[in-house]
């Protein structure tokens, strides 16, 4: 089975729409790590087509809290003015959708998805001893994750853990071949908003017969996706740092 793996979509049609492009014929199944909506301006176009598409989904925390399934608190005042502003204009058909995302872990045939942690949906996942704390709680040998929007994901082998770097930016692909023995947690990165200092759209390709994925950056319409959110009056910042990749 080919699986296209998304993660952190964000609102941001203008790069899903580039990723669905680029990705075309090359995955059975859609999957999705969460973060549907929140900073970028186009939540009802995003959620439309995932729930028309996607198979295996677990929410983000900017679901959870445009759903009101989560205090806004935790939020810094742009995320929160974003996620106001989400829940103001999604229609009520899409807010019911992401009110009823499962939380992950999810297990979908043979490996995982998750948004957070393993231990919990909300906490990143960035430095390798992070990823040694939570090692034992992996149920699969192959578990996909986001939050962090950092393309790339760790190898947990007997030695410790390895980083997986992010792919170059002179490159838009980048290929990793399954081993056994290893247990792998891996990142496709953020579709809508990447924060790994490439502004192009990431995601993952994943081939579980052929036991490979290959990491994939798209570039899309920035300036499309950035004028919608001045359009809509959300925060400058949340357009600006969309060119940056930060
Ligand atoms: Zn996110």
């Amino acid at each position: 089975m080919r699986y296209l793996i998304l993660s952190d979509i964000h609102a941001n049609w203008h790069a899903l729409h580039a990723v669905l492009e680029d990705a075309s014929g090359a995955y059975d199944h859609a999957v999705c790590c969460g973060d549907l909506v929140g900073y970028c301006a186009d939540p009802n176009r995003v959620v439309d087509w995932v729930r028309e598409n996607v198979h295996s989904i677990v929410r983000g925390n900017h679901d959870k809290a445009c759903a009101g399934l989560d205090d806004l608190e935790w939020f810094n005042p742009i995320a929160r003015l974003s996620s106001e502003w989400t829940a103001q204009n999604l229609t009520p058909a899409n807010l019911s959708y992401l009110r009823d995302i499962p939380k992950g872990p999810l297990s979908v045939n043979g490996y995982s998805i998750l948004h957070g942690s393993p231990a919990d949906e909300d906490e990143y996942l960035i430095a390798a001893h992070e990823v040694a704390e939570v090692g034992q709680l992996l149920e699969t040998n192959i578990s996909f994750f986001g939050h962090t929007h950092i393309q790339g994901g760790f190898l947990l082998v007997r030695q410790g853990i390895l980083r997986i770097p992010k792919t170059p930016p002179h490159h838009t692909s980048q290929t990793l071949e399954f081993e056994n023995d290893v247990r792998y947690l891996i990142n496709p990165g953020s579709v809508g908003q990447p924060r790994d200092g490439d502004p192009r759209a990431a995601y993952i390709l994943y081939d579980s017969s052929e036991r490979m994925l290959t990491y994939r950056r798209v570039p899309y319409d920035v300036e499309g996706a950035k004028s919608r959110i001045r359009h809509e009056k959300l925060p400058d910042v949340l357009a600006n740092r969309l060119s940056a990749g930060t």
